[in-house]
Order: structure tokens, then C-alpha cells, then sequence
């Protein structure tokens, strides 16, 4: 039902760059963004080779530049995140350099209001909207997982039984039906079964706390972990009772920078590695699945192992690219873009 074949039509993998504006007290703005079209089109100059010849032209399916709001984005993917409830699976990804606003776009700045709120709740708030709505006819349960991989291991961000995690006050878990049913992305993280946004706010706040705790500073772990949200829905249809499920992976990649491997050893070297490894696994099987290769190499990390059934098949992708418009970071700019570029 509500099957959308235009969408089908069009593949199911788009790519969305977005460029962050200048930050205030980043200096005097030196832009690498010439241009942003309607259709997608940007262009980029390389500032060490002014003219034409330091011109290079990109195309995704949108851009966004410096002054796109928080809410023209969502307005630009609520049908994808709305279709979850008609029961796909969908992932949105943010890629980009750490500070090129891929926590902005998926959870907003910090201590956010309600108006820049990223991706991530405003999700979940049209979800339990349109879920209400439809419940003379569906009834809709819905939980949340939050996970974090680092170094390749797999963290539960919403574990109560560790230790070394604290929590501000005690939740109770529950697990619903779907985890049997609809091939459960990360079979032992827990999951908590909300009804309302302010119990999203709850959870993943405690998911950030989480996630700080061992590491000197949280800025400098998120941009060396990955990080999953993944949003549960099983619909039962009151007057047939036939059921549906539906996933949401709402995920905050590690930092795309390249390390310099002369001037890193020891732990600092090892994360770069596991990074790189999993970056460029994701950007292996996104690439294989836009060009409908027959073999999908999921299995070469932990990421895309753990995204498998919402990778592929019937489900959507969507990969936010950041851009952090900087002359100082053409370089890194240029990478991302070239990744983009071959997984659109
Ligand atoms: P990343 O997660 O990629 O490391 P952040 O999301 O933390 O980057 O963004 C870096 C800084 O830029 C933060 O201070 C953030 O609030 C700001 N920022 C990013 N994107 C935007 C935007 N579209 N509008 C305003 N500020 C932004
Ligand atoms: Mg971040």
C-alpha cells in the first residue's frame, strides 16, 4: 500500500550536499563554493588556481547552500522519512570533515531548540504525528536504538548494564515485537519503546552522555565514531490486523579527514585506520548498489554489516554530504566530493 512507484523508478540512492556558512569569529570568509544551482549543480574553485581552469562542476541530486534552514531541509526529506511507516527501511547518512556540520544537520547545534532541531527529531516528531493520525486505522508501536562504532566495536549507547556508564536516572527498557520479525540491525542493543518527542530528547541525551564518558572530550570521540540511531515502527493494521515494520537508521559518520600517517602512531593510528576502512566500505557498497553490481560487499565492516538489511533491496538511502566552504579546507573538500560523486 502507498507503494511509490516513482520512487522506485528513480533509485533508490540519493545524495544531498549541503554546505554549512561561515562561522562567526572564522576570520575573513574565503569561499571554494562559486555556485549553487536549483538542480544540484555545484561548482568549486580551487583557491591555489584562480580562473577558469581552478573550476571544477559537480552534480547531486540537491544542494544546499550556507542559508538553507534546518526546516527546508527536513521539508526535502520528510517523504523519505514518512515512508518508513508505510514500512521501508530508509538510512540517512551525514559524510563530511569533522566541523563541516554533520551533527548539525542530524541533531542540530548543541543545546538545540526547537527550531534547529537536525534531522533526527524532527523525524521522530513528524513520525508520531502521522502516527496519530492514522490511529483509527493503524496503531503504530515505536522504539529507539542508539549505537556507537568505534574501532569497529559495536557500543550500546542505551546499555544500563555497564558499569562505566552512568545514567542520570533509570529507564525502563522494553523491547517490542519487532526484533524478531524485521531482522533486527544490532540484536543485543537495547531498545526503548517511545511514544512522544520529549521521550526521543530523553534518550538520546543520555546516548550523548553515554558517549562522552572515557573519552577527554566528546567533540574529539564523535569525530573518530560512528553513530546510529535507529528508529523501530510496527504498524498493526486495525480492520485486516496484518502488520508492517519499518526502520529509520539515522547515522553520524566518523570524520572523513585523512590523517597524515607521518605525524600519527599508536591509538591515534588505529582509529584512522578502522575510519578509513569503514568509510570506504560504506562508499564500496553504496557504489555497488548504484551501479546494481551483482556482488555488494557488506561483510568488509562493521558499519555496513550492521546496515545490511536497510542497504539495498527495497530500502532508501539517503547520504547528506557537508561541505565546509573554507579555502583552508579545499583539499578535504575535494575528497568528499569525489566520494559523493561515486556514490551518486
Ligand atoms: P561535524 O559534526 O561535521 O564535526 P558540526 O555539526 O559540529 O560538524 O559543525 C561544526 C560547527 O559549525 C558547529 O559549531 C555547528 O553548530 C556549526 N554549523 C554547522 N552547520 C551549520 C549550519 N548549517 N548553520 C549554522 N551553523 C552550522
Ligand atoms: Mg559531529
Amino acid at each position: 500500500k502507498l507503494f511509490n512507484e516513482l520512487q522506485e523508478l528513480k533509485g533508490n540512492i540519493r545524495v544531498f550536499c549541503r554546505v554549512r556558512p561561515f562561522l562567526p569569529g572564522q576570520g575573513a570568509p574565503n569561499t571554494v563554493v562559486e555556485y549553487v544551482g536549483e538542480d544540484g549543480e555545484l561548482v568549486v574553485t580551487n583557491p591555489t588556481r584562480p580562473g577558469k581552469d581552478g573550476l571544477r562542476q559537480f552534480k547531486f541530486n540537491k544542494v544546499y547552500s550556507p542559508t538553507a534552514t534546518q526546516a527546508e531541509v527536513f521539508s526535502d526529506i520528510r517523504p523519505l522519512v514518512r515512508s518508513v511507516l508505510d514500512g521501508y527501511n530508509v538510512c540517512i547518512f551525514a559524510y563530511g570533515q569533522t566541523g563541516s556540520g554533520k551533527t548539525y544537520t542530524m541533531s542540530g547545534p548543541d543545546g538545540s531548540s526547537k527550531e534547529d532541531w537536525g534531522v533526527n527529531y524532527r523525524a521522530l516528531n513528524d513520525l508520531f504525528k502521522i502516527s496519530q493520525s492514522r490511529k483509527g486505522n493503524i496503531s503504530y508501536e515505536v522504539g529507539v536504538q542508539m549505537v556507537e562504532i568505534y574501532n569497529e566495536q559495536v557500543l550500546d549507547l542505551l546499555s544500563d548494564d555497564n558499569s562505566q556508564k552512568k545514567y542520570p536516572f533509570v529507564l525502563n527498557p522494553g523491547i517490542l515485537s519487532t526484533t524478531q520479525q524485521n531482522g533486527l540491525a544490532v540484536p543485543d542493543a537495547s531498545m526503548y519503546p517511545v511514544t512522544s518527542t520529549s521521550d526521543v530528547i530523553t534518550l538520546m541525551d543520555i546516548g550523548l552522555q553515554n558517549r562522552a564518558v572515557g573519552s577527554t572530550a566528546l567533540n574529539e570521540r564523535s569525530s573518530r565514531s560512528h553513530s546510529i540511531v535507529t528508529v523501530h515502527v510496527r504498524g498493526k493494521d486495525l480492520k485486516t490486523g496484518s502488520v508492517l515494520y519499518g526502520n529509520l537508521h539515522l547515522v553520524d559518520l566518523a570524520g572523513s579527514e585523512r590523517v597524515d600517517r607521518s605525524e600519527v602512531t599508536g591509538d591515534r593510528l588505529r582509529e584512522a585506520q578502522h575510519i578509513n576502512k569503514s568509510l570506504s566500505s560504506l562508499g564500496d557498497v553504496i557504489f555497488s548498489l548504484a551501479s546494481k553490481s551483482s556482488h555488494v560487499p557488506y561483510r568488509n565492516s562493521k558499519l555496513t554489516q550492521l546496515l545490511q538489511t536497510s542497504l539495498g533491496g527495497r530500502a532508501k538511502t539517503l547520504m547528506f554530504v557537508q561541505l565546509n566552504p573554507d579555502a583552508t579546507s579545499y583539499s578535504e573538500s575535494m575528497s568528499t566530493l569525489k566520494f559523493a560523486e561515486r556514490v551518486s
